[in-house]
Order: C-alpha cells, then structure tokens, then sequence
C-alpha cells in the first residue's frame, strides 16, 4: 500500500497524462471544493472543457484560486496533466509564497492505459498524439522530479497502485522552510 501523508494546508499537485486518471483520483479522495480542475477552468471560460485556446485564461482563473486558497491555508488539489516542469514550477511558488508544503502525486501508468482510457471515454477525449507528447513529459520528469522542492513525491505506476493508495490527513505545521522551494 502506499501512503501520501498531507499535513494541513498542503498543495497537492497531480501529474498525469490524459486519461491517466487524475479526475477519477482526485474525487475519490477529496472532497471537489478542494480541486482545481484545469477542465472546468476551460469550460468555464469557453463552455467546453477540451477547448484548448482558451487555456491562458483558464490557468490564469486557476492560479488566482490557488493563491487564495493557500493564503487561507486551505488544502488544495491540482488536477491538471502539470507534465511540464514550468507548470509545475509556477504551482510550487504559490505554495511557498505562503509557507504551505506541497506534495506531487504522479500517474505514472503505462501509456497504453492512458491511451486506452482517452480513446474510451465519450467526452474530453485529445489527439492520442497528446496523450503521447504528455507522456514523454512526464517520462522525462520523473527522475528529477524530487529535486523540484516537494515535500513527498508519491509515483504510482500501476492500476494496483492507484487501486491500494491511502491518503491520510496529518496534523502538522504548515509553514515549511521557504528556501526548500523554488520561486519565480
Ligand atoms: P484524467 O484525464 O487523467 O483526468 O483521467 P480520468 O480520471 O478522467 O479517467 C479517464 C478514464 O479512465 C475515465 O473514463 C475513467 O472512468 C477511467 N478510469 C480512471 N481511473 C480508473 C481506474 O482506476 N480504473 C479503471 N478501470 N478506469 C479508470
Ligand atoms: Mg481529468
């Protein structure tokens, strides 16, 4: 079993292809005023969660969210594919602009299961050419993923994994050195 630890305040940053999973994760663990979906961003920008034109305005809304909510100390989930180390980087300042620990939890399944589950589904489904370049991304981020300034790096790479993962709440103090995180 894996066990992601989150003390109070934490910014948990979700990374995963399309079709990985992220969605079906996040509201199986939290409860959804905690996370901020890029897919509502877009579609509450444009009316279509797939629109990928307006993701400049979309992320924009997301960011200003997330700021609040660590200001508050609130407990907040990204789920966006965040598969690129600027976008992760850029989610990572907020969190130590307020002192807030920030956890990633990776979807690190085999692309063919991503594939499979983007090219299943009725609605947000991309170019399986995305869902590829994404993958690359992601592949290529994982072994320097722990020097990025996160708290814990969870990977899960397998259904069984994502399947047996424990996400435990912890009492603890939220503020964290700020000079362990990367700052724009
Ligand atoms: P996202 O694009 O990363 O947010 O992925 P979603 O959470 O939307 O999942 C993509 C598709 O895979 C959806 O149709 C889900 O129902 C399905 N899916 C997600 N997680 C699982 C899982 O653990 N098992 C199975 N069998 N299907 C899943
Ligand atoms: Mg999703």
């Amino acid at each position: 079993m894996t066990v992601l630890d989150l003390p109070p305040g934490a910014l948990v940053v979700v990374i995963g292809a399309a079709g990985s999973g992220k969605s079906t994760l996040a509201a199986r663990h939290f409860s959804s005023a905690k996370v901020l979906a890029s897919d509502d961003y877009r579609a509450a920008v444009s009316g279509d969660a797939a629109d990928q034109s307006v993701t400049g305005d979309a992320f924009d809304r997301l960011h200003a969210d997330l700021e609040r909510r660590m200001a508050a100390g609130e407990l907040t989930v990204i789920d966006a594919t965040n598969v690129q180390g600027w976008a992760r980087r850029r989610l990572l300042a907020a969190a130590a602009r307020h002192g807030r620990p920030a956890v990633a939890l990776v979807l690190a399944l085999p692309l063919e299961i991503s594939l499979a589950r983007n090219a299943a589904r009725a609605e947000r489904r991309v170019p399986p050419s995305a869902v590829r370049r994404q993958d690359r991304f992601l592949r290529a981020s994982l072994p320097r993923l722990g020097e990025e300034g996160y708290d814990a790096v969870v990977v899960l790479n397998t259904p069984d994994q994502v399947e047996r993962l424990e996400v435990r709440r912890i009492p603890g103090k939220t503020n964290v050195p700020k000079e362990r995180h990367p700052t724009l």
